[in-house]
């Protein structure tokens, strides 16, 4: 056979690897059949290296280390400065690189993990839509994301409890891996599925895929306009899917999982937090009795825009409050480490600038 250089490309990552494939290269070493739960268990719940399943014969120990190679090597890690946040940026096997934040709050983690590294969505006032796409992420490297995260959560005595996808790309573009990602978080990690966000920028057929899944997780909708003129200008797959068609299946997804939706609006100043854009937005949403949540802009390298300032946002919020929207404003996490929400761009971070940010 000539499989030698071939065999090696594919080793497939280490949450890529099925658990009847683990069992039956555990049979083929002749292990016994207690060993497949002991390592499965080992990897997802809890969250440990080949090397450290103490409870394996040494020498199993380092053919699991060879036979389930990590997908992710650490490029570079950031920590924002109260300690709070934490950003990776990772290598992949083919040098592709993605970015996962790791977010702490009173009583809880949260991680949020890329699905692409790059995006195709092309969203102008997105660091990773400005970057491009380079490829989608396979199932194992997504829930590795959460695995790391949990395991430096872990360190500091917390437990990451909500997982959002909503770092690098569109989980919708790459629907079989995310939804590959959500079911072993949910099976196999032990994550409930009501902690588990898919965010989309507003695919439908994907949105509609959802509505038929087993797991009832919850959806977040990159909304950003209330009308097709201003959409199709900020978020260019409105042109594909405008409003009517998106919210068509919103409504399918709330009637298929009872689960509140929500809705994200980037706030930017001069262009969607006028008052007519809250009164737009408030017919929307309110017959969805859905959740909005305001995002000032974050400073991305390639959009000659700013953020609304705080006195617009709340402005923008009180009158959404008083038509009756339930709303709450995102805390801006990680600036400093350029690693809040439409900040994360993958190995273009380390190669762009700040000071060249544009006006
Ligand atoms: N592609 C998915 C998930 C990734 S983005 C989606 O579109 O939902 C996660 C959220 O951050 C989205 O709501 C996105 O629109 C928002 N976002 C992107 N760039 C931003 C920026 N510069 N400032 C604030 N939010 C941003």
């Amino acid at each position: 056979m000539f499989s030698g250089a071939h065999t090696l490309c594919v080793v497939p990552a280490r949450f890529d690897v099925s658990r009847a494939e683990l069992e039956a290269w555990l049979g083929r070493l002749g292990q016994p059949r207690y060993r497949v739960e002991q390592v499965w268990s080992g990897l997802h719940r809890r969250l440990l290296d080949p090397e450290q399943m103490t409870d394996l014969p040494v020498t199993l120990r380092g053919e699991l280390a060879a036979r389930l190679p990590p997908g992710l090597a650490v490029e570079k890690e950031s920590v924002s400065e109260g300690g709070d946040t934490v950003k990776w940026l990772w290598r992949l096997g083919d040098g592709a690189a993605v970015e996962t934040v790791l977010m702490h709050y009173p009583g809880r983690s949260t991680v949020c993990i890329s699905t692409q590294a790059g995006c195709a969505m092309a969203c102008g006032f997105c660091a990773t839509g400005q970057a491009g796409f380079t490829r989608n992420l396979t199932s194992g490297e997504i829930v590795e994301q959460v695995v790391v995260a949990g395991r430096r959560a872990a360190a500091s005595n917390r437990r990451v409890g909500n997982v959002v996808f909503m770092g690098m790309g569109e989980p919708m573009a790459n629907y079989d891996n995310t939804w590959g990602a959500v079911e072993r978080l949910h099976d196999d990690v032990g994550l409930s599925s009501r902690h588990l966000t898919v965010s989309t920028v507003g695919i439908v057929p994907g949105i509609r895929r959802l509505a038929g899944e087993r797991l009832p997780v919850n959806l977040a909708v990159s909304l950003h306009a209330a009308d097709d003129e201003l959409r199709d200008r900020l978020v260019p797959i409105n042109r594909r899917y405008p409003i009517d068609a998106l919210l068509d299946a919103c409504r399918a997804y709330l009637a298929a999982k009872g689960r509140r939706l929500s809705f994200e609006w980037a706030l930017i100043d001069a262009v969607n937090d006028r008052p007519a854009d809250a009164d737009r937005l408030a017919r929307l949403v309110r017959p969805l009795a859905a959740h909005v949540n305001l995002i000032p802009l974050n400073p991305t390298p390639g959009w000659p825009t700013r953020g609304t300032p705080p006195s617009g946002v709340r402005d923008f919020r009180d009158r959404l409050k008083a038509a009756g929207v339930n709303v709450t404003v995102r805390r801006n996490r990680g600036n400093d480490i350029d690693a809040a929400c439409g900040q994360l761009a993958g190995s273009a971070a380390v190669a762009v600038p700040i000071s060249g940010r544009g006006r």
